[in-house]
């Protein structure tokens, strides 16, 4: 099983080129093993201006077998709609899953992305089990929320909505998204590696782990840029240059893209956004993250 994450800043990238650099990732985690593989991307949409327009829900795709059926199954639905493969993105934030079933068989409703609800404001990809999932699906349904699949991963995308509804109705619009998944991670136990997306932060991931492993790459797509030292931790924090950014469970999906992986410890957090990676610690004994925290490559 594995998970894959691609995002480009200020480098336009077609729908078909981001596609393959998605089912590639996929394809180089095959040998891990799997039952299932799913990816989401994002509908069209003026990402330069994302404040502007209502942002449509980020399209899912998922499959049972194996990647080359889901690559088929994506292709054959864009034909089907008026999703064009030539549209480009400056910005475009699209992730991946190899799924080997622990809670729920194989089928396309059990495959990742897990999502928050119908409109997708929440995707989630979950390497590992959440061992405390039934108390957290319990609380939620009495929350009114409704599962559809048999899923561990599930109650994660509909925590984070949870958790985000709940901040606005108190009044605060401006949480931000590593906010709301410190506060998901403060309920989870078990093992995991996680990549979030969201509908409400476009342009933006979020990955966290705990027990399942997790690396970030970052190709600089400039000359200057990619002379900067990637053990400054600046460096790391937005510089606003060109780049491609991407998350794997597994350094061996980023070989073809860039030489420079940082490896994420258990109990960070990375938060990708505006073509910069922050790093922060999420502190359990407190519930809280202890600040920012940029750390040299190791
Ligand atoms: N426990 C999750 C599930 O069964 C994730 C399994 C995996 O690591 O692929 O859906």
């Amino acid at each position: 099983c594995g998970i894959f994450a691609y995002l480009n800043f200020s480098v336009t990238r077609e729908r078909r080129y981001i596609l393959e650099v998605l089912f590639n990732g996929l394809r180089r985690l095959e040998y891990r093993g799997y039952d299932s593989a799913g990816i989401s991307i994002d509908s069209s949409f003026d990402s330069s201006n994302a404040d502007a327009v209502v942002v449509p829900p980020p399209l899912v795709f998922r499959q049972e077998g194996n990647i080359e059926s889901l690559v088929k199954s994506v292709y054959q639905e864009v034909a089907a709609t008026d999703l064009n493969l030539e549209e480009s993105f400056s910005i475009h934030a699209g992730i991946a899953h190899t799924r080997w079933a622990t809670h729920g068989e194989p089928s396309p409703r059990n495959s990742h992305p897990q999502t928050s609800d119908a409109s997708n404001e929440f995707l989630v990809v979950h390497n590992g089990v959440i061992t405390n999932y039934e108390v957290l699906k319990q609380t939620l349904i009495r929350h009114g929320f409704t599962f559809q699949s048999e899923t561990d991963t599930e109650v994660i995308p509909k925590l984070a909505k949870f958790v985000f509804d709940n901040a606005n109705e108190e009044g605060d619009k401006s949480v931000t998204f590593s906010q709301v998944v410190l506060e998901v991670m403060r309920h989870l136990e078990g093992a995991y590696a996680l990549i979030f997306k969201s509908r409400h932060y476009p342009n933006e991931l979020i990955a966290c782990k705990r027990g399942s492993p997790l690396v970030l790459g970052v190709k600089e797509l400039t000359e200057e840029s990619s002379k900067a030292s990637f053990n400054d931790p600046k460096f790391l924090l937005s510089n606003g240059q060109p780049k491609e950014l991407f998350l794997s469970s597994d350094p061996s999906a980023l070989v073809e893209h860039t030489k420079r992986v940082l490896v994420i410890e258990d109990g960070e957090v990375v938060h990708l956004k505006d073509g910069g990676a922050s790093i922060f610690k999420f502190d359990n004994a407190k519930g809280k993250p202890n600040g920012a925290l940029t750390r040299p490559a190791s």
